[in-house]
């Protein structure tokens, strides 16, 4: 018997540690709930619903496929030494993971455990990140090469009836929020939505991304999925691929025209996805300082618990900003440039320190994925080095994204009876002023970052970490001749 341990793979199509260790004979599928994991900072109930969802469809998908699912809760290495004392187990199989500093810990310790007893253990990938990377050179293509593969599935054996329990949140101690309204998890739902993205839903997707009155709809909604592996990004991309080819064979009608730039952009945030979990598997320190060491000063910069409170519960006065805070709470989610805004506020406008606010905003999305989330968060607080710094001005956004209030109206109903016109700065109707005043606060953000680019030798620190971590901009050729216009 040889061990499958499913981390962040919960899904039987194209997952590359079960289709290895099957080959190599008969398996026991295993997951492992960590409490001591589940305690960390960064996770709250919310993942941990949108992973019991996945556990559970697994455990179907396995069962109808003659497989039984172990679930046992502990710490991963008391629980593979059990297994190893009653099996004596040769083999241990699970796909390469690059996730939060606790698991980079714990991946060790189970390191040296089979180090100990002369378990094998196999790491194959399920993306296009590469372990000990030692140069980005040519990434593009290794990315493109992989999504490319054939991916493997697993043969039927005739279905069993499941046997263990999946606990619930409480049973491993975790403070249950009866209030959410975020997405289910489990492989039906992400290839559902794959599906209507790809067939309904995507035809506005370049221009609808950016308004949150759109993109709820008109983005995939696979984040989540992807994060915790109820579908591949493998399988994700080809799909992709195939109906961007069925697209190129039709007529240019306009239609046409706006569903092939979609699939387009679309694809280009799959290679991102993986671009950016590449540069935690480099460097994992940047899940907790800033990646250009001249900024690490201003990493320590004190807490200001009242300008804290006030962006974690939506009551900035800046009514954008608010309504983002409040969508996100209840529904998990939220799109790119509304993360972008949310977390530039708190950085520059209200000259937060970075790390708090990722970690605040990693408990708050469903789809937290360390490797995108905290090289995004460095990215918009100004701290790579390598970015060209943004700081958005919140009642621009305002305007820009949200023209007649929709989405305001919808969260912060305090203002319902705003007229348009005012919605965007209610302050002139009589509603409270913003707790910072948006033009002072922006100028005095800029200086304080821009007296740091100007610091001796901030230039040569920026350079080396473009080699290290800068994309090499563009991908040549995609196999089926799909260009990729990446940033
Ligand atoms: C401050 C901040 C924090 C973020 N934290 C996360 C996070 O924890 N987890 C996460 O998945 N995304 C994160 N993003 C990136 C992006 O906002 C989300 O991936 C996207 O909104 C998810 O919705 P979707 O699946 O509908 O995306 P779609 O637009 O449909 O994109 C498809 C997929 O591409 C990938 N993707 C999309 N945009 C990006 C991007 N900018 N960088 C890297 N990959 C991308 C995701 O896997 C996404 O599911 C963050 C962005 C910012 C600005």
């Amino acid at each position: 018997m040889n061990i499958v341990w499913f981390k962040r793979d919960l899904r039987i199509v194209d997952q590359p540690a079960l289709a290895m260790a099957i080959n190599h004979g008969p398996i026991i599928p295993l997951v492992i709930i960590e409490p001591e994991l589940w305690e960390q900072p960064d996770l709250s109930y919310r993942h941990f619903k949108f992973y019991r969802d996945c556990l559970k469809s697994l455990q179907t998908q396995l069962a109808d496929h003659g497989y039984d699912l172990h679930i046992e809760i502990g710490d991963a290495r008391s629980v593979l030494s059990n297994y190893h004392e009653k099996l004596r187990f040769t083999q241990l199989f699970s796909t390469q993971e690059t996730w939060n500093g606790w698991t980079y810990e714990r991946d060790k310790t189970i390191h040296d455990f089979c180090k100990a007893n002369r378990i094998t253990w196999h790491e194959p990938t399920q993306n296009g990140v590469i372990r000990r990377l030692k140069n980005r050179d040519g990434w593009a293509k290794h990315w493109q090469d992989f999504m490319n593969q054939p991916y493997p599935n697993i043969k039927n054996k005739s279905p069993i009836p499941p046997s263990g329990i999946i606990p619930n949140a409480k049973d491993i101690g975790h403070p249950i929020d009866d209030n959410l309204d975020i997405q289910e998890g489990g492989t039906q739902q992400a290839n559902n939505l794959l599906h209507s993205f790809l067939f309904t839903r995507g035809k506005p997707y370049t221009k609808a991304m950016s308004s949150p009155v759109s993109a709820f709809d008109a983005c995939s909604r696979l984040s989540a999925h992807i994060a915790f592996g109820s579908i591949s990004i493998r399988e994700v991309t080809q799909k992709t691929h195939q109906r961007y080819d069925e697209l190129k064979a039709l007529p240019k009608t306009p239609d046409v025209k706006l569903w092939k730039s979609a699939m387009r952009s679309f694809l280009g945030r799959l290679h991102w996805h993986c671009h950016f979990i590449q540069k935690l598997e480099d460097d994992p320190s940047m899940e907790f300082q800033s990646l250009h060491s001249m900024y690490r000063p201003l990493d320590d910069a004190p807490l200001e618990p009242s300008l804290y409170e006030h962006w974690k519960n939506g009551s900035t006065g800046f009514p954008l900003v608010d309504a983002c805070m409040r969508a996100l709470h209840q529904t998990g989610w939220l799109n790119f440039r509304m993360r972008a805004m949310v977390m530039s506020i708190a950085t520059h406008h209200l000259g937060l320190p970075w790390r708090p606010c990722a970690l605040y905003l990693a408990t708050q999305f469903t789809d937290y994925e360390p490797g995108i989330h905290y090289s995004q968060c460095q990215m918009q607080a100004g701290r790579t080095g390598i970015n060209t710094i943004r700081i958005y001005n919140p009642i621009k956004q305002s305007m820009d994204q949200d023209p007649d209030g929709i989405f305001i109206r919808r969260w912060v109903p305090e203002l319902r009876n705003v007229p348009s016109s005012g919605v965007h700065q209610p302050w002139h109707y009589g509603h409270k002023q913003p707790i910072v005043d948006e033009k002072l606060a922006r100028e005095q953000a800029s200086k304080r970052l821009y007296s740091v680019r100007k610091q001796p030798y901030f230039r040569d620190e920026a350079s080396n970490i473009v080699k290290k971590h800068g994309s090499r901009r563009r991908i040549k050729k995609a196999p089926n001749q799909l260009k990729l216009n990446l940033e």
